[in-house]
């Protein structure tokens, strides 16, 4: 049971509408926090876009994701779970990143989540680009490698951009196996699709041994079928869960810096998230939302949606 200090605010007591919004209406507890100590599950903001190769603005994404999530309320309405009455979840803030500086801003981050793992505190992260999800391996995967389910229309495998650039969002699941923070052989890429450079990234991800799911197969097969062999991949041992909001198809969610057509509506995008109850989840993130592409706020709503599902999800009661 959750300690009442960690209860989000009620819209029964204070309109959504109103108050100073963090994620889930949380209490906000930086690591300076005197109750940061009993912090079980911490949402942050990772403001960065400095790995962005194409359209940018996913740095004002923290913000647009926590005004959203004001809109969400207590329980799942198919499983019950209440996640915030299960586990003390909190929102920590957003790490400050370099914005003149890619090197130092991923140091930052490295540390910040280096942090976290010595306070046995699992990170859900809000960004910012995808380049964000290696910076949170580095932290929570420095003694032993994760397995992954990642959902994104791009396998962000790629070697290296722009004439030796080893560092944009289109190469961090590259730079976490070559740094032993993922075991690709648990690695699952779901929802792949749209134009492509060339194979490099898919060539190298598969004769590493990681699982490739384009989206024809995860639609011939559905939700359910493609959920259960992720869930197999994954297996018992740690996992972590990186959702691109670029997995779902842009009539969806356009307010994203590389949209791809074709793909998943927004029931299916949470329908994937409740398959991934009693895994060892430890940790997770939701990137690449970009406001300034968000016209109608319904991208940044949908990802405040898909945080709760994947809370609900950590927190929901083992098989
Ligand atoms: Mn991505
Ligand atoms: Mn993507």
């Amino acid at each position: 049971m959750a300690d009442p200090f960690f209860a989000p605010v009620s819209g029964f007591d204070l309109p959504r509408f109103a108050g100073v919004p963090t994620f889930m209406r949380l209490p906000n507890v930086p690591p300076d926090h005197p109750r940061f100590a009993d912090v079980e599950i911490g949402l942050i903001g990772a403001p960065w876009d400095g790995g962005t190769t194409n359209r940018p603005g996913a740095r004002h994404g923290p913000r647009q994701v926590r005004d959203a999530s004001t809109m969400i309320r207590a329980e799942h309405p198919v499983t019950g779970v209440r996640p915030f009455e299960t586990a003390n979840c909190a929102d920590l803030g957003d790490i400050g990143p370099n914005p003149a500086n890619l090197q130092d801003s991923l140091d930052r981050f490295a540390r910040f989540f280096t942090d976290l793992r010595a306070a046995d505190v699992k990170p859900v992260t809000v960004g910012g680009d995808h380049l964000t999800t290696l910076p949170v391996l580095r932290g929570i995967a420095a003694d032993e490698p994760l397995g992954l389910i990642h959902f994104d229309s791009h396998t962000d495998f790629y070697h290296s951009y722009f004439d030796g650039e080893m560092h944009t969002h289109g190469t961090p699941f590259r730079r976490a196996v070559e740094e032993g923070l993922l075991d690709p052989k648990r690695i699952v890429q779901i929802g792949l699709r749209g134009t492509m450079y060339d194979r490099e990234d898919m060539d190298f991800a598969e004769a590493a041994g990681v699982r490739l799911i384009k989206i024809e197969e995860f639609f011939a097969r559905g939700v359910d079928d493609v959920m259960a062999e992720a869930r197999e991949i994954a297996g018992a041992r740690p996992v972590y869960v990186s959702y691109d909001i670029d997995f779902v198809d842009p009539a969806f969610a356009p307010g994203t810096g590389t949209p791809e057509v074709g793909g998943p509506n927004s029931f299916q995008a949470l329908g994937v998230c409740r398959h991934l109850a009693g895994l060892d989840v430890r940790g997770a993130d939701l990137v690449e939302v970009s406001p300034p592409f968000d016209q109608t706020g319904g991208t940044a709503f949908l990802a405040a949606s898909i945080l709760f599902e994947i809370l609900a999800a950590m927190t929901a009661p083992s098989a």
